[in-house]
């Protein structure tokens, strides 16, 4: 697995449990046990039904692209090599849309198609903690990247 030098998170009372699934490979977020709903980023509380019966549950390794954009400027040492890299909120349709922001592996040389499947791998921080990444299913499927014009 490819450490990637960045720094580890420092979880809170909120999204511990979301670390926590994560270093057993498991990509997860806060579901109410009341009405089914899903929740992210984690709250105490479902918005929906005032429920705190909520629970970590296990999200699928294939998500859709809602968003993307490529990092140019390396913003931690750890990344100077890496750019530019990708970064994704890709959307889980059938978890009512939870979307996560994460790393995106794609072809340098084609922007990825919104809407593309992408499946989710795992890359460590320099702790050890495994940090949720994705990567174009089918690569090669965006339209041509047009590099923006510099001024
Ligand atoms: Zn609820």
């Amino acid at each position: 697995m490819m450490n990637s030098g960045l720094p580890g998170p420092k979880p809170s009372q909120a999204d511990a449990g979301f670390w926590s699934a994560c270093r057993q490979h498991k990509l997860c977020a806060r579901r109410c046990l009341a009405c089914g709903s899903w929740h992210q980023p984690p709250i105490p509380m479902c918005p929906k039904c005032q429920s705190s019966n909520l629970e970590w549950q296990t999200l699928s390794g294939i998500a859709l692209l809602f968003s993307w954009t490529r990092v140019h400027i390396a913003m931690h040492p750890a990344v100077a090599d890496a750019i530019p890299y990708g970064i994704a909120v890709v959307e889980f349709p059938a978890c009512d849309g939870v979307r996560i922001i994460a790393r995106l592996d794609h072809a340098s040389d084609s922007a990825p198609a919104i809407g593309a499947e992408c499946e989710l791998y795992w890359i460590n921080a320099a702790d050890g903690q495994p940090l949720p990444a994705f990567r174009m299913l089918l690569p090669g499927s965006g339209a041509p990247f047009v590099q923006p014009a510099s001024r």
